[in-house]
């Protein structure tokens, strides 16, 4: 049997492309074509904050605004859209048959209704089956990443992580993700409530009843304070 096995990004996207929550047309993007978009980006941001009446050209600050904000896009807040996540490597789970959570794994993603930013954590829990698969937990951050720095709504995120993981962890009994994010444009705009979190919790498999035993050990989990690292 296969020791190691790769998905790339083909076996893991479901959304369209070209959706603000999905990959653009023409995934991955080498470094000259995202110059080359984020020059076109720029000239389009500079046009946009004409129409809002700011003169950017000859304000010390905003000269460079618009290459600022494109740059964000393409390097940081979109990344996941134009950047390809490096193959993620299974292996056999060697007869481990427990539960495994990774826990306050940081997110920042952006609203794809307001484009205002969402900040927040995500927890993730799995059962490896028998002959099942498990991967190092750096890798489940970058699926965060990957997925996160998108235009995102916090619902579908859950389900893109859920299925990733899902894809990933070959023969698991279960997944479990829980994201606890609070969203900029709640905040900020609309009724501007500060503090406001929201919670998804997408699950399959062990885990999809309530009362269930390996979901009340994931969320009894979130709970502990493990040296002074509280949730
Ligand atoms: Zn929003």
């Amino acid at each position: 049997m296969e020791n190691k096995r790769r998905k790339t990004h083909t076996d893991l996207e479901c959304v369209q492309t070209g959706f603000a929550n999905g990959v653009a047309p023409g995934f991955p993007l080498s470094d000259k074509g995202k110059e080359k978009m984020i020059n076109r980006a720029a000239k389009a941001y500079g046009k946009f904050l004409d129409e809002l009446g700011c003169d950017w050209r000859n304000d010390p600050n905003s000269m460079e605004t618009p290459t600022r904000v494109a740059k964000a896009y393409v390097k940081d807040l979109w990344a996941g859209r134009y950047t390809e996540m490096s193959p993620i490597t299974s292996f056999p789970s060697d007869g481990y048959d427990g539960i495994v959570i990774e826990r306050n794994i940081p997110l920042t993603s952006m609203c794809s209704h307001h484009h205002q930013t969402i900040g927040g954590v995500v927890h993730v829990g799995y059962i490896v089956g028998e002959n099942g698969r498990v991967i190092g937990l750096s890798k489940l951050n970058r699926v965060i990443e990957h997925f996160g720095r998108r235009g995102a709504i916090q619902e579908q995120l859950t389900s893109a992580i859920h299925n990733a993981v899902n894809v990933i962890c070959e023969d698991n009994l279960g997944v479990i993700i829980t994201i606890v994010a609070t969203h900029n444009c709640v905040s900020c705009r609309g009724v501007k409530h500060k503090g406001a979190a929201m919670v998804t919790t997408k699950a399959s498999g062990v885990f999809r009843h309530n009362g269930n035993d390996a979901r009340q050990e994931f969320f009894n989990s979130l709970k502990i304070n493990n040296g002074g690292h509280n949730i």
